[in-house]
Formats: structure tokens, sequence, C-alpha cells
């Protein structure tokens, strides 16, 4: 080894000769003796260094062997933010193994850099103590997951990243196959068909962390490329499902969040939606939806005379500026709304504000009683189509949690969110699925999901952490007929679906189990494990929002013969 010890072990070595190695983090120089801080993967020592001319060479973030012998720190010097903060070492011989070149940006923690230049340098970001200890933390959750699961019974497999469509609803990515003019392999969007025939294999409890791949429209919060941890089972039902996956999450709260989670509470997607306008609700604060429509039935407003009416209370928010008001407008333009109605409420409980003239005296006296608000509070407003106005009245709700500081980093929220529907209508009047089309009905509509689609629920959940999702599953179709069933609902004729999932069919024609499965969306989870607030924080060599890796450059054009060795311009000739 050329180093006898870890820096954050040489507060033990008091005394003692020791030989560290790592890079030459803050330095400071005090006329004759220089100080610097030597960091390698442990953490950090003081290095004091008395012979200028050789302080002077060092340049920072340059590789070094430094030996020496470590000793207490004079009284008053010590740091006690560091396990090493009461000692130092004292350099008898510096060895430069390789020096570095000015600092594209500073690396002490807290300098707020530029998204694209640490990319392009993320081996310099990642010497951050706080981007290594994001890795750290990822590496224990891949270690607190695995343990787990492995403890009882469960079996990790590798499914290929080159295959054909899987059935998620977002655009594949596709790779030319050189050898197979005009064919094409798509990256997996998830383990999904690979899990489930791995039931039909008889594994009966599978895992993998694994990588996925949609290609959906940028989003400053999304990677083309993201990390699952994917879990199938046979024999089960939606509550044994739910029970692994809470097991998991309560492990991972517990070692790197020292938190304990409590009991999970289950709310059924139309209550969600019904209470908090969205099926990933933050429940760290209350603030709830009110339905008016009934309330506004004969009201001579025509913007309330709509399929939906709703409302949220905004605790206070009567002490709002007309400026303020007027923000929130451009706040709900911003978003694709016209507006956002409002009303405010005085002291004296009297209501004003532009919706305040266009209702009846009655629907005004009414008013605080049906919402539930306060002298002093505020009313926001939204009508419409019950998803817009709702997504609308979701958004507003945490919007005021933000500006009233409702929810606190450091407070955790879960809620499972079952009872899914199946189906959603498209635009063109047809039938999509809500989760993927291989999603069973619950027993109640296996029988009946045609008769209406919009009502049939689907044994489909997800877990909901500080209004992020942060996992979702279901229990999956095994019988031929209801599948077939639902791939008509859903205008997939048999020869398509014999044409797209004909494996799947297949491998169901020879006894597949009952079964079912969750996928936990593990960048989140590490990223809000790790308090950081961006996808891109938890992830070694992540994307730009546009996709772009300013590390390689990818992605690169590429070489007409590239082109032509990969057939990219091949066209069948029929
Ligand atoms: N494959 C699903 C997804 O990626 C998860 C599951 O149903 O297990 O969303």
């Amino acid at each position: 080894m050329l180093k006898s010890h870890n820096c954050a072990q040489l507060a033990e070595q008091v005394g003692n000769q020791v030989t560290a190695a790592g890079w030459i983090a803050r330095r400071r120089d005090h006329g004759g003796v220089a100080f610097f801080d030597l960091r390698d993967a442990s953490g950090v020592i003081q290095v004091v260094v008395h012979d200028e001319q050789l302080a002077h060479s060092l340049k920072t973030e340059s590789c070094v062997q430094v030996t020496g012998k470590i000793e207490l720190r004079p009284a008053g010097n010590e740091n006690t933010e560091l396990i090493t903060g009461g000692v130092e070492l004292n350099a008898e011989s510096i060895q430069i193994y390789s020096t570095a070149a000015p600092l594209p940006f500073q690396l002490d923690d807290g300098n707020e850099v530029g998204d694209e230049i640490r990319l392009k340098h993320r081996y310099l970001d990642l010497r951050r103590p706080k981007m290594a200890g994001n890795l750290i933390l990822r590496s224990k959750a891949n270690a607190i997951a695995r343990d787990l699961l492995n403890k009882i019974g469960f079996i990790e497999v590798e499914t290929p990243t080159f295959t054909r469509s899987t059935p998620e609803g977002a655009r594949d990515f596709l790779v030319p196959v050189r050898l197979q003019p005009g064919k094409w392999y798509a990256l997996p969007q998830s383990p999904q068909l690979y899990k489930q025939l791995l039931m039909v294999a008889g594994l009966e409890k599978y895992y993998q962390i694994a990588r996925c791949y949609r290609d959906e429209d940028f989003r400053a919060d999304r990677q083309p490329e993201f990390t699952q941890l994917d879990i199938e089972m046979s024999f089960v039902e939606q509550a044994d499902v739910i029970k692994i996956g809470e097991s998991i999450i309560r492990a991972l709260w517990l070692e790197l969040g020292d938190y304990q989670i409590t009991d999970i509470p289950w709310l059924t997607y139309n209550e969600s939606m019904r209470r908090y306008g969205s099926d990933k609700p933050d429940l760290r604060y209350d603030l709830e939806l009110v339905e008016l429509t009934n309330y506004f039935k004969e009201t001579p407003f025509r913007v309330f005379q709509a399929e939906y009416v709703g409302a949220i209370v905004m605790p206070g928010g009567a002490a709002q500026s007309r400026r303020q008001f007027d923000a929130w407008q451009e706040w709900a333009k911003q978003r694709g709304a016209k507006g956002l109605a409002w009303v405010s409420i005085d002291d004296a409980g009297e209501i004003s504000g532009p919706v305040a003239k266009n209702i009846s005296n009655q629907e005004r006296e009414g008013l605080l009683l049906a919402t539930a608000a306060n002298p002093g509070d505020a009313i926001f407003f939204a009508a419409g189509d019950i998803s817009e106005a709702r997504g609308l009245l979701a958004a507003t709700r945490s919007e005021i949690a933000s500006q009233l500081g409702l929810a606190k980093p450091d407070q955790w929220s879960f809620v499972w969110i079952v009872d899914a529907p199946m189906f959603e209508q498209t635009e063109d009047g047809g039938w999509t699925s809500v989760h993927h089309p291989f999603t069973s009905p619950n027993s109640d509509y296996l029988d009946s999901f045609e008769n209406s689609p919009s009502e049939a629920l689907a044994w489909a959940y997800d877990i909901v952490c500080n209004g992020y999702e942060i996992g979702g599953g279901s229990i999956r179709i095994h019988n031929a007929d209801v599948q077939q069933r639902v791939f008509s609902l859903l205008g997939i004729s048999p020869d398509q679906a014999a044409e797209k999932f004909g494996f799947l069919l297949d491998a169901f024609e020879y006894g597949p189990p009952p079964h079912g499965g969750i996928a936990f969306g593990w960048d989140r989870i590490c990223m809000l494990l790790s308090g950081a607030d961006n996808l891109r924080e938890v992830i070694a060599f992540p994307k730009t929002g546009g996709g772009s890796d300013p590390l390689t450059g990818a992605p690169t054009t590429i070489t007409a013969a590239q082109r032509k060795e990969a057939n990219i311009d091949f066209r069948p000739t029929e």
C-alpha cells in the first residue's frame, strides 16, 4: 500500500509516524508555515508544511503522498467538526504523484457552480465530500435492499438490455443491429415482461436493480436512463407485495435516514384525487380541496357553471397584497390555466375579491361554512374539466404549502395509493391502461370491466413520499381470457397482441402462476434520503435536463461510415 492509514483513522495515531495519500484540498499559508487539508475517500487530515518552497509548489487538488508524525494541534486550534480536528500531520516528506491544472471551479462545498461545468468535470465534482457521500449512500441503499431480499429468498436476476418493446407507454430507445440489416433492438422501459416470464419459469421471488430507458420529452428532473429496484413475486395478493415493499422502505429510512416509519396509510386513488387533486399527495400538511360543484349548482356566475368547481383555503391568505394576488394569476397562467379565481375574507368575515361580486348573496354568505375557511383566510377556486381543475388546485395546494413553509424538508410522509383505475380515455375516445396492459382488474371488476371502463379499478398501487411517487406496481393478469378482453378493450387485436407480446402470451399457455410486483424509483429514493433536490445529485454520471452528457459529449453525430455499417438507412425492398 502507498499509505499506512486512511485520513479519517489518523485521529488515533498521535505520536506515530504515518504515511497518508490523497488530494490537496483547502490550503492556507501563514508566512513560514503552510497548512492544507489532505483529503482521501475517508475524510481529511490537516497537514503542516514547514518547508516554504515545497509548500509553494503544491497546487490545489494535486495528488500527493505525505509522510510525517501525527501531533496534537496546539490548544485553541482544534476543529470540533472534524473527526481528525484535534490532530495534524507534520509533514517530513511529500511526494507529488500528479499535479492538478488550475481548477475550472472551486470544490469547497456550498460553492454555487453551474450544472454544465460540474457535469463536464464530474470527476472533480465527485471529489466534493457531499457528492461522494451521495454515492456512498446509494451503495448502502443497494446493499440494504439486496440484504433484505436475499434473506427472504429472493433471487437477483439480470435481464437483457437489448430486447424488444416493453409496455410502459413511453417511446423506446432503439439500437440498430449491424448483422441483421433493417432490424432494431429496443432498450427496455422496464424489465416488466422478463420478470413475468421468470414467474412462469417458477422462480417465485425475483428482484433486480435494473436500468430502464424511456425516451420521453426532456424535463429538468427526468433522466432518459434511470434505475429501478424491480421486484416480482408469485402466489401473492396486493397486500403481500405492499408488505414486502414497505419493509424495504422502512429499512432504508431507518438505516439511512435515521427515521422510524410508523404505519403507512392507504388511500384509494379516487379519494386522493378528491381530497388532494393528485395521486401523489404530499401529506406532510393537511390543506384539503373542497368540492363546491353542488354548492354552486344554481350559481349566476358563468365560470362556476361547470363540470367541477373546487376550492382550497389559504390560511391567513387575506393578508396578501393585491400584487401578490396578481402574481397568483401569473403563476396559474404559466401552468396553462386561464387564471386562478379567489376571494379574501377580512377579519369581520366580509368577502371581497373578483369572485365575490359574481356570486349570489346566498352563495357569498354560506362560503365560509362550505369551505371551512376563517376570517383572515383567502380561498382559491378552480372550475371546469374535473381533472384540469383538480390539477390546478393540487398545484395551488403545494404552492400554498411552500409559501407558508408547511412542508419541512426533514419531515417524512408516506402513503399507499391503491385502487387505481384500470383505464383512461384517450383523445380519440379509445382506452389506454393507466398502469400497463398486464395489470389485473380487481375482483369486483373482473367480469365487468368492459361495461364501464372508466370505473373499473385495478389491483395497482403506488407508494408516495412527500409528494413524490417512489414506487408502483400491480397484480398481473394470469388468465388468458381476461388478458384477451383487456387487449380488445384497448383496441389491440389478437394479431397485434401476438406481434407485440406474443412471447409472453405463449408463455402464459404453460401454467402461469398468479403473480404481481412492484418497482421502486431508485434515483428518487436516494435523492430523498440524501436530502438532494435533483436526481443528478445521486447519479454518478447523469445527463443534463436536455439529455446531454457534457463530460463525454454524448450524444454525438456519427460518421457516414458508421451510419452505413449500422445499416441505419436500410429499407426492406417490399
Ligand atoms: N414495470 C412497472 C413500471 O416500471 C412496475 C411494475 O408494474 O412492477 O412502472
